[in-house]
């Protein structure tokens, strides 16, 4: 089978033999499994993609993948045609009621909610720093994302007792390198320790570090990053790098650096990376890691990899010349996605973007397992409860509802589902839950939990009636579920008992509890599982090694998904920690499908 993976290195290469449990790669891409990697190749590659079955003639083809521009990789003169991304249709979602957007290929993905997009003050100067005081008045100006916390337990060393800014600090690691501004460089080791943990649950970035130990698909590639700086991001950070690319990185998110992390990047493993980026930082802190990142004397980024959007729109602001040079964004967000789409729609998208956030790969793992293993951590940490016969209401059975209901009913929960669309309503009831108003059951529940982002879910009326004890928490994108407003008022009484728990004391003495404020229970308040992001991880590497690899013409200065090979050849890279064994479609089966054999194997529409 065939998995375009294009990227001039990877591009146009053809990945076989995910049918045979196998990452397929092309023999000639540096990413091709070799015999010595055991993990991923158990089996012998494929000699050719063997089906000629056209997927343009397949019931089934990608409606929008204008497959076949017949470009030739880098690496493999394969004549084989290569799924383009598909640009996607600039649809505002604030004319669809903000609540979904069909996508050119048919695809209806989550409209994103998010605030308009505000900027730092531009003649903000960075080396004269506001006092501290100062720093924390600043009006909110970064995007959403940045300032929520992803999760609690984010950094696992304590730096609380150091209150000099790192920016106050004269920074060097143990080469004399002094081009980053973390908490502490001290904390390399533990770093690096953690970064070792994440890598035996990534393993797909691990597979693409050991393949391109020849030829570099990203030598050349100065990437600009701004995403969470956690221990997954550093080996994604340390694979880009093995791959032959620069990197210069800040946090996406005030709240969520692992100190021992950025320290471990900044004293480097093979190369040290310039981090900017240190748990707690202000507003002015954000803005100025940014700065130092792509404001550098003889360095240039010609590759953005951003969550959020803040990255890009800075260097859109302050330094437009840059785009000359850039070849890409690759963004993960919802946020960033629709930052990317209004820019396209005003014409000022001046370079191509790939959205990794509608990816297959990213929604159905990051929204149903993500949470399926997250659910129950949130609230253990937070609330030591027991499962086992409590009462739980799930407001909509999406794919995070799903994800949700089956953790809990696997522990024994009785478990009630609330629905709007007949079709998710349906499915929760042959799952075996029961479908319910939430009015039917307020009374009784111990447990309700939101995951409809939608707003409004869980109002005062509602929480009036809850008994007492009764856990109250948010699982959907932001904190609209649950209307947390209406319970700041005079007769009640609110009482933080642990980090991101409150209880809510009426007159009466009845008391519910709340958690994370209503925000995102399981990235506030617990981890999320690192395979989860391996996958969303990989699908970012892959996109910048297409981006820039690409070429010219391949893509304009427009939105795009990636193709749906590409999702399936991520899926296939994960696929050898299952021991999992992939069956091959026969040439006759192929036809009989009309599916090229080495995929793709849905439409894009599929999901
Ligand atoms: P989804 O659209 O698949 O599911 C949401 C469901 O809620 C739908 O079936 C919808 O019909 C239903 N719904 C809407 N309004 C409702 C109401 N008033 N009462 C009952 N049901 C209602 O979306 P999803 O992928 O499940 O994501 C849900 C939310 O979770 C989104 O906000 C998403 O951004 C967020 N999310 C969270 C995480 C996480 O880690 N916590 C991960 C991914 C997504």
């Amino acid at each position: 089978m065939s998995v375009q993976v294009v990227a001039a290195k990877m591009a146009e290469v053809e990945l076989k033999d995910v049918s045979a449990g196998k990452a397929a790669l092309p023999a000639e891409s540096p990413v091709t499994p070799t015999s010595e990697d055991k993990t991923l190749a158990r089996n012998e590659p494929q000699k050719e993609a063997g089906s000629s079955a056209s997927a343009a003639t397949s019931p089934t083809a990608e409606p929008s993948a204008k497959a076949g521009e017949g470009s030739r990789g880098l690496l493999t003169p394969s004549a084989a045609k290569m799924p383009q991304a598909s640009a996607m249709k600039h649809t505002d979602p604030q004319q669809n009621g903000g609540e979904a957007f069909v996508n050119r290929d048919g695809t209806v993905a989550e409209a994103p909610r998010m605030k308009k997009i505000q900027f730092a003050d531009q003649k903000q100067e960075f080396n004269k720093r506001p006092s501290k005081i100062g720093r924390r008045s600043l009006s909110r100006s970064i995007s959403q994302s940045s300032t929520d916390s992803y999760s609690s337990a984010a950094s696992y060393t304590d730096s609380s007792d150091d209150e000099t800014s790192p920016r106050d600090k004269q920074q060097k690691n143990s080469k004399g390198n002094g081009d980053f501004c973390i908490k502490n460089i001290k904390q390399a080791d533990f770093g690096r320790r953690e970064i070792e943990i994440a890598e035996q649950e990534m393993p797909a970035l691990m597979a693409l570090r050991k393949r391109a130990q020849g030829e570099k698909p990203l030598a050349g590639a100065k990437v600009v990053g701004c995403t969470h700086i956690t221990a997954q991001t550093a080996v994604l950070m340390e694979t880009l790098s093995a791959l032959g690319a620069q990197c210069r990185w800040a946090a996406c998110n005030i709240y969520s650096t692992q100190n021992e992390v950025a320290a471990a990047l900044a004293e480097g493993g093979v190369n040290s990376f310039s981090v900017f980026a240190w748990k707690g930082e202000s507003e002015d802190d954000f803005w100025w890691c940014i700065d130092r990142c792509v404001n550098v004397e003889g360095w240039q980024p010609n590759m953005i990899l951003d969550d959020g959007g803040d990255l890009t729109h800075w260097i859109y602001k302050k330094y437009p010349n840059m785009f000359k040079k850039i070849k890409g964004i690759v963004e993960e967000s919802v946020t960033g996605v629709h930052r990317l789409y209004q820019l396209s729609k005003a014409g000022k998208l001046c370079v191509p973007a790939m959205n990794v956030n509608d990816s297959v790969t990213k929604q159905k793992f990051d929204n149903l397992y993500c949470c399926r293993e997250s659910i129950l951590d949130g609230l253990k940490r937070t609330t030591d409860v027991m499962f086992g016969g409590k009462q739980v209401v799930v407001c909509g059975y999406g794919e995070v509802g799903k994800g949700c209901c089956a953790a809990l009913k696997a522990m024994g929960s009785i478990v009630y589902v609330t629905e709007i669309d007949p079709i998710c309503a349906l499915q929760a009831c042959m799952d075996g839950f029961r479908l319910v108003k939430l009015n039917e059951v307020i009374r009784q529940v111990d447990i309700v939990i939101t995951c409809t982002g939608n707003k409004n879910v869980v109002m005062r009326e509602h929480l009036d009636r809850m008994k007492n004890g009764c856990i109250v928490c948010n699982m959907g994108h932001s904190n609209t579920e649950i209307d947390v407003a209406s319970l700041r008022t005079p007769e009640l009484t609110w009482e933080r008992v642990r980090s991101q728990v409150d209880h809510v004391i009426w007159p009466d003495g009845k008391r519910i509890v709340l958690l994370a404020e209503g925000r995102l229970l399981n990235l506030s308040c617990s981890t999320v599982p690192t395979f989860v992001l391996s996958i969303t991880a990989t699908t970012q590497a892959l996109a910048l090694i297409e981006l820039y690899n690409a070429p010219e013409g391949r893509y304009k200065q427009d939105v795009y998904l990636l193709p749906k090979k590409m999702d399936e050849y991520v899926a296939s890279l994960h696929l050898p920690t299952f021991d999992a064994h992939l069956t091959e479609l026969s040439d006759e089966q192929a036809k009989y499908l009309g599916l090229n054999k080495n995929g793709p194997f849905k439409p894009n529409y599929y999901r």
